[in-house]
């Protein structure tokens, strides 16, 4: 797929405020500070159309990105930011889940993971959620760049050692980075093998 075109749309600070609108969505969503801004930058190709953030955590919004006038991408908030209260944190995670379980537009979730750390609970615990309620998702991991430490095959195969203690099958799977450009051609086929279906 091309994108030609990548517009914001709207920025939702409540579920009630959600556009009625009836193309397919692709919801992403991690970590704070797992690379979701700059990884729908460079899957767009657009340098700013989702802020690379400053301060992790700090935008609680669900973004609408318009893509070639066809399907939206969904910008979801990132979760695990500890510099949150914890009852603003319980409150994103309710709003968070409950748009996962509701949203009729969505085909997919894009979870992401940060190649460059070991398994983390709370990414462990969000696959749980999705594979429970049966909602479709996919890994994808980021920052696959190479690093000194060249950790991030030791990571992946702990995390996914983690993830078959519990489920007997693993989702799709990505592998990218947007430093250096990684991984794109494989997301968007995988959105436009969903469109044409
Ligand atoms: P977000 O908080 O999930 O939206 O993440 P950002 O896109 O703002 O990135 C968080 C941090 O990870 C920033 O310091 C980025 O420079 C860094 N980062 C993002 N993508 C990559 C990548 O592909 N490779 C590496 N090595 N670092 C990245």
């Amino acid at each position: 797929m091309i994108i030609k075109t990548a517009t914001f749309s709207i920025s939702a600070p409540y579920l009630s405020m959600c556009p009625a609108t009836k193309e397919k969505e692709y919801a992403f969503i991690g970590r704070s500070n797992v690379g979701k801004s700059s990884l729908i930058n460079f899957l767009t190709n657009h340098h700013g159309l989702a802020k690379v953030s400053t301060t992790p955590g700090k935008t609680q919004l669900i973004n609408y990105f318009n893509i070639n006038e066809s399907w939206y991408l969904v910008d979801l908030p990132g979760y695990g930011f500890a510099k949150v209260s914890k009852t603003e944190r319980e409150k994103f995670d309710k709003v968070i889940k409950t748009y996962i379980k509701n949203r009729e537009q969505l085909q997919y979730v894009f979870l992401l993971i940060d190649a460059r750390i070991p398994p983390q609970k709370i990414d462990l615990e969000f696959v749980n959620f999705l594979g429970e309620n049966a909602i479709p998702f996919v890994l994808v991991f980021t920052k696959m760049d190479v690093s000194r430490k060249n950790e991030t095959p030791k990571n992946i195969a702990a995390f996914k050692k983690e993830l078959s203690k519990d489920w007997e099958e693993l989702p799709p799977i990505f592998h990218t980075s947007s430093f250096n450009k990684t991984g794109k051609e494989e997301i968007l086929a995988f959105i436009a093998a969903n469109e044409k279906a």
